[in-house]
């Protein structure tokens, strides 16, 4: 029999942890559309080569220690002289974001805007974080991190490079300040580095025993894996491992990523296109009357427009194309992920049409979609 009393929204919300019931879930919802450029994900599905997810033992429990797919990790990315256990495996690098501040704790920092789970995981295991402005050329506040990661010998900084949604690479320089003066934890999140030209943070690791870099095949061509990679020193690696719930890469996603890793060269031509499709949308949304994007190092453009930015999503999505309104976190923006060529053009098209003075839309500051999830 169940307990009628004890049930309705009412009486559950009374059990549930502050931190949590003033978090705001993930929406997932798939919103239908013709052209989706709101994910960061990359417009090419990549096979997994044949035989390999036969192969797998459906019966059997996933590896727990994805031995062949760390092992093709460290071999593919890792500089020398460091082996798997300088690598750990995670389901998407969202996952591995989850287990190191259950095993660092607070403070958790990062600077704003950025990829917004540092703080949402922050909220869910009820640590502290701190959101540290970015300077008005989207550049780190290198001393304002510090400052925020002061207040304690722990915590840790998360600084996604290329950030999310900027689309910058903050400087070299101003992170290897951060790393060397905080006294916790330092994770460079490297989902957009393939598109960036800049060399990875991963030749550090050596030198600092307080840096983390995170990776993720999701941005490259397989985001329905779910597989991404956190590399450390192997102290650093061991202490995130106890808190990695067992079994967390299934069995068909371990074959597929370790197949995709061994044939990495496969993916770099898709990578080149979306790099050279970046320049060709970037120079189009330049030339579009009072629309500013901004210079990206990743596979996407952050853009200022000179419309309300959620009437600007409504009219592309009214043409098919689904974008990410990024107001009111980042005031007036939109962003738009680099899709095929022929994906590009209909987003140009869209955006032609609504800034060519058709569609005179007038801003009004309403707020639009709030998450910056992606
Ligand atoms: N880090 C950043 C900066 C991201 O933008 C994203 C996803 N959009 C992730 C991590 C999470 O990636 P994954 O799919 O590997 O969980």
């Amino acid at each position: 029999m169940r307990n009628k009393k004890s049930e309705g929204p009412a009486g559950i919300k009374g059990l549930v942890r502050p931190n949590v019931l003033a978090l705001t879930p993930y929406d997932a919802k798939e919103i239908p559309c013709l052209v989706k450029l709101d994910a960061n994900e990359s417009p090419y599905a990549r096979p997994v080569g044949p035989g390999i997810l036969k192969a797998v033992k459906t019966n059997r429990y996933p590896d727990p220690l994805a031995i062949d797919v760390r092992r093709a990790f460290a071999k593919r990315m890792l500089p020398a002289r460091t082996g798997m256990d300088w690598v750990l495996h995670g389901n998407g690098s969202d996952e591995l974001i989850y287990n190191l501040i259950c095993t660092f704790g607070g403070p958790v920092v990062y600077p704003t805007p950025t990829f917004s789970m540092y703080g949402k995981i922050a909220q869910a295991l009820g640590v502290k974080s701190a959101g540290v402005p970015l300077a008005g050329d989207f550049e780190i506040d290198d001393a304002g991190m510090l400052r925020a990661l002061a207040g304690g010998k722990t915590g840790i900084a998360f600084i996604s490079r290329p950030n999310n949604p900027t689309g910058n690479s903050f400087s070299e320089e101003k992170i290897l300040r951060i790393i060397g003066r905080a006294q916790g934890i330092v994770v460079v999140d490297e989902a957009y580095q393939p598109f960036s030209g800049k060399k990875s943070f991963l030749r550090h690791l050596g030198r600092h025993k307080n840096l983390a870099v995170l990776m993720t095949l999701s941005k490259v061509g397989f985001a329905a894996l779910r597989v991404g990679f956190l590399a450390a020193r192997p102290e650093l690696i061991a202490e995130v491992n106890k808190v990695r719930l067992p079994f967390n890469v299934n069995s068909y996603s371990q074959a597929a990523a370790a197949d995709a890793l061994r044939n990495f060269g496969r993916l770099e031509g898709g990578i080149r296109k979306v790099v050279s499709e970046r320049k060709r949308v970037f120079e189009a949304l330049s030339r579009m009357k009072g629309v500013t994007p901004y210079p990206s190092d990743a596979n996407f453009i952050l853009f200022r427009v000179p419309l309300d930015p959620a009437k600007v999503y409504r009219l592309a999505l009214k043409e098919g194309v689904l974008l990410r309104n990024l107001s009111p976190a980042v005031d007036g923006c939109l962003r738009v992920t680099i899709g095929t060529r022929k994906e590009n053009s209909a987003f140009i098209e869209s955006m032609k049409k609504m800034t060519s003075g058709g569609q005179a839309v007038k801003k009004s500051g309403t707020s639009g979609e709030k998450r910056v999830r992606k």
